[in-house]
């Protein structure tokens, strides 16, 4: 077997020197009684898009579900091994969360893999057939008259966080706490390059920046 990455190693050993010790008695704690977060997050595998970094969680405080462009699929009880949907069955009904928050982001290689309509990369395909759970039946998703490219493509990263939240809803054990006001849905988007967060305003259906909502 090939030698463990050096860095790594490296990164554990600052880990037990630096990190460890402030947080060893929450660990303790944690071991002992259990995980008992009360938020969820659904976000992207992007190394760069880390819910635990960008909301400076500590241990037991998130739990994270990640794959390609943060996407939640629409319930579907068959005999199919679905990761999104247990995650998110033991988050609501052992957890019992209060908040779940959908995390989209810029520049996302999913998404862009799917504007671009890029050619499978194996022959499984695995990343083309993921994104169409983002089209529904008979949906045409395409740059509008006069779009940039850029503009496209961030509507579209957003419109991922808006069809996930759509999605969850089709969950009955989602759609019951909602509905009795015992848990809440939640989008935001992440800037990658200013490492600005914005959260989506359920009223108005537009993110707003975190940083002009606090100024306000
Ligand atoms: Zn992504």
């Amino acid at each position: 077997m090939a030698p463990f990455p050096q860095h790594l190693l490296d990164g554990y050993q600052a880990f037990t020197t630096q990190r460890l010790p402030t947080e060893q008695t929450r660990y303790r704690e944690l071991s002992e009684r259990g995980q008992s977060t009360e938020v969820m997050v659904i976000g992207c595998c992007d190394s760069r898009v880390s819910p635990e970094v960008i909301f400076d969680a500590g241990p037991g405080e998130l739990f994270v579900v990640r794959n390609v462009a943060n996407l939640v699929p629409v319930y579907q009880p068959d005999s199919g091994t679905h990761g999104v949907s247990a995650a998110l069955e033991y988050a609501v009904s052992v957890l019992r969360v209060k908040h779940i928050v959908v995390l989209g982001h810029a520049q996302c290689g999913g998404i862009r893999a799917f504007i671009d309509k890029i050619q499978p990369l194996s022959p499984g395909d695995f990343i083309g057939k993921w994104m169409q759970m983002f089209v529904k039946p008979g949906e045409v998703v395409e740059q509008r008259n006069r779009e940039s490219m850029q503009d496209f493509t961030v509507r579209i990263e957003k419109a991922a966080v808006f069809r996930s939240l759509e999605n969850l809803l089709t969950f009955p054990f989602v759609r019951e706490r909602v509905e009795k006001g015992e848990m809440e849905l939640h989008g935001a988007y992440f800037g990658v390059a200013e490492g600005s967060l914005f959260v989506l305003d359920p009223v108005a259906k537009q993110f707003r920046s975190v940083k002009e909502l606090a100024g306000e």
